[in-house]
């Protein structure tokens, strides 16, 4: 209610808004980045049953978007009607909300584009002689003509966000925002192998995918590597058909990159079904790995509904548990079918191989086992036996700790540590040290993660990375979103003493590591770093290079668990007291207990 009393004099004061604004309103819900759009134009040119889709893209999008498809194509009129809000060939009624099977049905997307870009778009029906030509710039239309142009559309997006400097400001790199395209691409291509797809980004062209069954889909995307990586999963039930595929828990890595559901061919994100797959792998896998997989549902329509978010990557089901306990056990079931030998995949091609890229160097490929993996034993750190005969060491050391509060000051220097101290693990995971003064127990997960982050963050403040030089430079592959991203972090990982380089489109070639990381986990120390870089993007790209030296340190750490040498021990002793802080860890956690003579003689009454 107004407030104010209506009198006669005062003017109305409300008006609708001029479409143009309302369209830029739209358009902040619909186009947040480069992305979004493209993502809804895949959607429509899908939606036109094409066959066929192109798409270039100019600086990660923000002076052109560019796609092309041999769909359907537009009347004139309905070329000039496809910009105006509201405006949708998809549904007519109420009751079509609830069958939709396209992607698209709001009719907001091409109006939101229009109100924000320069479009151009040229489309043409089969059955046409000639087709149109139209060109909008922020929602106007400058010009509509007839045009001599092949079957389907092409819309070509110039200079988004021109007139909304807020969203241009707000864009990220050229390589973030590249990333999100590769993604929204990588969706569609995936759930629609039987298109064609090609995207190229300034001229290169980053994937040329044919026609082809969902495993060839995922191999063209993903690289070969994955052809034997993928377990078939099928299910069929009165409630959906699920299909795809989940990887094999030995390739499970440390990102949590492939992990696609789609739900009538559309991506969805869905932490519940997430974790539904997730549990099939229960005891499969170590901890703080993330299986791959594929998996398309298929469900009636009116079960779901897909309108509750404006991007539309939420799905709300009807039958939510039901669904959960479906994927868990088909997943479970083709991964225990996988484990027993009896896979059984008509998809799967012998001799698949894609061909290398022209110019690549011949790389060895390394293939690394271990021979006592047991995908069935659970994955717990400290399930080793411990070596000492003590078992009572560790509840012994714990009554110290509570009886020793705060005393951790100025009982240690280094010196006191040289002098014929004498050593011990106990339980595989604490370090037993003996000094003049008393005798120290040291967590040597936590210390070691300790003194390699002070190093790390050294080599930072000085800025010489200590680099230990590769005598055979390794070639790595990546997914195209990871290489982005690794491209945009390349100066953090230069500064921790990484030296690698783009090879090709998705390859890397790794040169130096940092001094103290162990060779031959190249690849999982990067993956490890990217997926805290996804986790928290400001974080490592800003100043922060603390989270960068942690996450590493944390990674290279020995873990609990370990068996270690004398001399290890030693080492990360005598170099936990030289930190500059030693009583907390990287993450927070106590590194040491200290038990002085001091105290155990006045325990004793001596
Ligand atoms: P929606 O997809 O929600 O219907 P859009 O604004 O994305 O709304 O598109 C409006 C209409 O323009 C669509 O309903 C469709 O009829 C037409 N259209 C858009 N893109 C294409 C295309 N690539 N080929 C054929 N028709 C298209
Ligand atoms: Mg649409």
């Amino acid at each position: 209610m107004c407030a104010t009393t209506f009198t006669p004099e005062m003017p109305d004061i409300i008006q609708l808004l001029p479409d143009s604004v309302a369209n830029q309103i739209a358009a902040g819900e619909v186009i947040q980045r480069p992305a979004s759009a493209v993502k809804e134009l895949l959607e429509n040119s899908i939606d036109a049953g094409s066959t066929s889709i192109n798409v270039i893209i100019k600086d990660a999008g923000r002076t052109l978007i560019r796609i092309t498809d041999n769909g359907c194509g537009m009347s004139p009129t309905d070329a000039r009607m496809s910009f105006e809000r509201h405006a949708t060939s998809k549904i007519r009624k109420v009751n079509d909300l609830f069958s939709v099977r396209t992607f698209g049905f709001r009719g907001e997307a091409l109006a939101s584009v229009a109100s924000i870009a320069h479009v151009e778009m040229k489309t043409k029906r089969a059955e046409d002689e000639a087709g149109t030509l139209l060109i909008i710039e922020g929602s106007e239309v400058k010009s509509q003509e007839a045009s001599a142009c092949p079957n389907g559309t092409t819309i070509s997006v110039k200079n988004l966000f021109y007139n909304v400097p807020a969203r241009r400001n707000f864009l990220k790199s050229n390589n973030v925002e590249m990333k999100h395209i590769i993604e929204e691409f990588q969706r569609s291509a995936l759930a629609f192998p039987e298109i064609a797809f090609t995207l190229s980004h300034n001229g290169h062209e980053l994937f040329h995918l044919s026609q082809s069954s969902t495993r060839q889909r995922i191999v063209g995307i993903f690289g070969h590597s994955y052809n034997e990586h993928l377990v078939p999963v099928k299910e069929d039930t009165s409630i959906i058909n699920l299909g795809g595929f989940a990887g094999k828990p030995e390739f499970a890595k440390k990102t949590r990159g492939e992990q696609f559901f789609f739900v009538n061919r559309r991506f969805i994100k869905d932490a519940y079904l997430n974790h539904a797959v997730q549990s099939a792998y229960e005891q499969l896998l170590p901890q703080g790995s993330y299986p791959s997989y594929f998996l398309f549902i298929e469900i009636d329509p009116s079960k779901i509904d897909v309108n509750i978010h404006p991007t539309k990557t939420e799905i709300k089901f009807e039958e939510e548990k039901a669904l959960y306990a479906i994927i868990r056990s088909a997943v479970k079931g083709a991964l225990g079918q996988y484990s027993l030998g009896n896979s059984l995949d008509f998809d799967q091609e012998a001799s698949f191989s894609i061909p290398a890229q022209p110019g690549q160097m011949p790389v060895k490929p390394s293939i690394k086992f271990n021979p006592e993996y047991n995908p069935f034993r659970p994955a717990a750190a400290s399930s080793r036996p411990a070596t000492s005969t003590r078992e009572n060491w560790q509840e012994f050391y714990k009554g110290m700790a509570e009886a020793l509060p705060g005393q951790t000051e100025t009982f240690m220097d280094e010196k006191d540590l040289h002098a014929g101290s004498q050593v011990l693990q106990v339980n595989n995971s604490y370090i037993v040290y003996t000094t003049e003064k008393g005798i120290a127990v040291i967590d040597q997960q936590s210390a070691h993660e300790k003194i390699l982050y002070e190093k790390f963050m050294d080599t930072f403040l000085k800025g010489t990375p200590a680099s230990q030089q590769q005598l055979f430079p390794k070639a790595l592959e990546f997914s195209a979103s990871d290489s982005e991203l690794l491209k945009e972090i390349e100066p953090q990982l230069r500064n921790l003493g990484f030296d690698i380089r783009a090879f090709g489109k998705n390859t890397f070639v790794v040169h130096g590591i940092p001094s103290h990381a162990p060779e031959g986990e190249e690849k999982q120390i990067l993956e490890s770093i990217l997926e805290k870089y996804k986790e928290n993007p400001g974080d490592l790209t800003g100043k922060n290079h603390e989270t960068l030296a942690a996450s590493l340190a944390k990674r290279l750490a020995v873990k609990r668990g370990t068996l270690l040498r004398e001399e290890k021990m030693k080492a990360i002793a005598g170099g936990l007291f030289s930190c500059s802080n030693p009583q907390t860890s990287p993450s927070g956690r106590p590194v040491f207990v200290l038990l002085p003579y001091d105290e155990l003689r006045k325990k004793f009454g001596n």
